[in-house]
């Protein structure tokens, strides 16, 4: 057994020259910590001589933002690397390649995606990703789908589920999404021009009683193992291929927070676009897109998913006329209510997006901000009630 501690890049490349497969013993190696996010460190590991190159993700024991006083469990490092390589599985190319892992140490060894860009960032330089709902409908209707009682044998799914137990990952959720933006709370990150709005969200009772539900519903839901974290960025494209990492979130939850997750942060770059084009005709054409988009990766998503329960669903109660459109409508609901949460707690909680906060006018950064939480809020509260996207398409513009 090793010793966990946190490797240093020099021990990145000793250990990368002992697993068997791409480097021989006396390649020269070169490594850099690319790690953006808060709780990881990620080795890119390069060959010298060679076009062959790794990743290596390394779990931290706690929050880098907040520092050592947020200790986090280790053990997420081995979900993560189950999940990546369940979803390898049912997904064979959407999500990288785990070559090898040490759960003592917290790290995974996998393929290296550099020739992809994180999706916020490609939104952000204004990339057009055509193929993207396609992709990631059949992502999330296969993972959610074949993990569930509609895809899976019962008895092994409540096995899975015991597998999949991350108390940790899912109390940052439960606080930073479903708590700290309805009240006064330390990590909350917002800009003072938006103060009315933070203080509007802490006094809304009729919000607060659809986040106790969507709350409630996270906590106890156990409908399908989750990616947890699904937003733009722990998403790898090009114009052809989508790749899906960072699930350290994984958990069994309810279906729609993924779904929704990544529908918040297509709504998110949306209202960021009057802060980023002057040109009226260039930004409506864009709006026009993100908006397809978001229709698109709900069509996409519920095709699939229902095509899913023609050809590959084990369990026969679940063939009772009407139960299909029940448990879809509930679904699109859920992922509906998730999304408006997930858009709220990007403006006013711990972590913002760069969608909006590169947008170097205060002003209409200011508006972006605003737009967000008007529409988030219009989602959380008509959660309950909506049924097309259409519909929810319309909420968007009539909120804004
Ligand atoms: P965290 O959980 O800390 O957010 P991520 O898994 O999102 O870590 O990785 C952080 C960054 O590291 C990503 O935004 C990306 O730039 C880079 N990265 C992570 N995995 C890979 C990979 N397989 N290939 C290339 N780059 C990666
Ligand atoms: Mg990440
Ligand atoms: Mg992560």
């Amino acid at each position: 057994m090793t010793q966990y501690h946190p490797l240093t890049p020099q021990e990145a490349i000793e250990l990368a020259k002992t697993l068997p497969g791409p480097f021989t013993a006396d390649a020269n190696l070169d490594c850099r910590e690319i790690g953006d996010g808060n709780l990881n460190l990620v080795f890119h590991i390069t060959d010298q001589n060679s076009d062959k190159s790794i990743i290596i993700k390394q779990a931290l024991p706690y929050a880098k933002v907040v520092g050592e006083s947020w200790p986090l469990s280790l053990v997420r490092a081995r979900i993560e690397r189950e999940i990546l390589q369940e979803e390898y599985r049912l997904c064979p190319g959407m999500v990288p390649e785990v070559y090898h892992y040490d759960d003592d140490l917290a790290l995974t060894v996998m393929e290296d995606l550099s020739d992809h860009v994180i999706m916020r960032k490609g939104l952000i330089d204004g990339a057009s990703y055509p193929l993207f709902a396609q992709h990631i409908g059949e992502f999330m209707a296969r993972t959610l789908f074949f993990t569930s009682d509609l895809g899976m044998n019962q008895q092994q799914k409540k096995e899975q589920q015991g597998r999949f137990v991350n108390p940790d990952q899912c109390k940052i959720t439960e606080d930073l999404i479903f708590d700290e933006p309805y009240r006064i709370a330390q990590n909350n990150n917002y800009e003072t021009a938006i103060e009315d709005e933070a203080e509007a969200l802490r006094t809304d009772e009729a919000l607060h009683l659809e986040i106790a539900l969507l709350r409630e519903k996270f906590l106890t839901h156990g409908q399908a193992l989750l990616h947890g974290d699904l937003h733009t960025g722990s998403i790898f494209v090009t114009s052809e291929s989508t790749k899906v990492i960072d699930p350290e979130f994984a958990f069994y939850g309810p279906m729609g927070f993924d779904v929704g997750a990544v529908l918040a942060n297509l709504l998110l770059h949306y209202v960021s676009l009057s802060g980023r084009f002057q040109d009226q005709s260039t930004r409506n054409k864009r709006e026009t897109e993100l908006l397809d988009m978001v229709r698109d990766v709900w069509t996409e998503f519920d095709t699939r998913f229902r095509a899913l329960w023609t050809t590959a669903l084990v369990d026969p109660m679940a063939k009772t006329p009407g139960y299909q459109n029940l448990y879809v409508q509930q679904l699109f609901r859920d992922t509906i209510g998730f999304a408006g949460a997930k858009m709220v707690r990007r403006i006013v909680g711990l972590a913002r997006v760069a969608d909006i906060d590169t947008i170097t006018d205060a002003t209409e950064r200011e508006h972006a901000q605003r737009k967000a939480l008007a529409v988030g809020k219009a989602l959380i509260k008509n959660n309950r009630h909506v049924n097309t996207i259409g519909e929810v398409l319309d909420l968007v513009s009539s909120a804004l």
